[in-house]
């Protein structure tokens, strides 16, 4: 599955969205010096500027105070340019992650974090939904394949990325299983899903043995090690599955692509030119 074909395609409709829209306004807010944080707000930095949008990169000292954070946080929030706001995890250790979260605006919650995005989507009426999740749903579409009725087993709970694209793929009625850590027996689960999804972070956990003849597998991990980036599924697996995503090349150009998308889409909904599902 070719993410970053398909995050050209959805860039170029974004840029489309911000044109039409006359502007649109994306800010993203760094504490510390994290290399991989730096890279993630690199990429989505540029690729803002390239579909014409104002980016705001604010950039904090690793020494930053949670008052100062917030002060940051309250002056965006307040900026009616900036349409789209995150705050890149993970925060230094004096800082907290759920005050952080808590403090933006519902209405520019791009990453989807905020508990207010976190429970529409929970109730069935997505608002703002993070950008893997997304991508990775945009993804299944493109290659036509349908929830519906299907196993998904998503391998990971995280807010960012396996919890909410449980969501999604339950509201696109798959039936839904979540394993995490504590799951006892994690291929017995793997093995009987139609549609898999790792978001781990553990380097090739699922193994080719662990993956279902026929199933279409979606791989977000993004573990840097000297010989490279790897994912969270041992590429062994393509022999297996009927439809993979590469890393890199799979989720990760999906994820940049639809930090823009929903930037477009929280100006659509401060516009309220946009109707939510109720
Ligand atoms: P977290 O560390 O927040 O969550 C990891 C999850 O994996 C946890 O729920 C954890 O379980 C579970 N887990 C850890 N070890 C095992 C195991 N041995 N068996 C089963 N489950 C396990 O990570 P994120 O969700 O933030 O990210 C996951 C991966 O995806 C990372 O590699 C990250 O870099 C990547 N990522 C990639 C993106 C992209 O655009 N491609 C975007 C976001 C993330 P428990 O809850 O029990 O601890």
């Amino acid at each position: 599955m070719d993410g970053k074909t398909l995050a050209a395609r959805v860039r170029e409709e974004v840029a489309d969205g911000v044109r039409k829209l006359g502007g649109v306004g994306l800010a993203t807010v760094l504490v510390g010096d994290d290399p991989a944080s730096d890279i993630y707000i690199t990429l989505k930095q540029k690729a803002a500027r390239e579909v014409g949008m104002n980016a705001v990169d604010r950039r904090l000292s690793a020494e930053t105070t949670q008052d100062e954070l917030l002060e940051v946080v309250a002056e965006l929030n307040a900026d009616d340019a900036i349409d789209g706001l995150l705050v890149q995890s993970p925060l230094p250790s004096q800082l907290d992650e759920t005050a952080t979260i808590e403090a933006l605006d519902p209405a520019k919650d791009v990453d989807g974090l905020h508990p207010v995005s976190a429970g529409l989507l929970a109730l069935g009426r997505p608002r703002l939904v993070g950008a893997t999740p997304l991508g990775i749903m945009r993804l299944l579409a493109e290659y036509g394949i349908d929830p519906g009725g299907k196993h998904a087993v998503v391998v990971g709970r995280s807010n960012i990325v396996g919890k909410p694209v449980a969501q999604l793929l339950l509201q696109a009625n798959a039936t839904v299983t979540i394993c995490h850590s504590r799951t006892d027996d994690l291929p017995r689960h793997t093995l009987d899903a139609d549609i898999l999804v790792a978001a781990t972070g553990v380097l090739h956990l699922i193994s080719p043995d662990m993956v279902k003849m026929g199933a279409t597998v979606i791989d977000v991990g993004m573990n840097r090690t000297e010989d490279g980036l790897f994912g969270d599924v041992d590429p062994g697996a393509m022999d297996r599955a009927a439809y993979m995503t590469p890393v890199p090349g799979g989720v990760g150009p999906m994820t940049i692509a639809m930090v823009l998308s929903n930037t477009v889409r929280a100006a659509e909904l401060r516009l309220g030119s946009l109707a939510l599902p109720r």
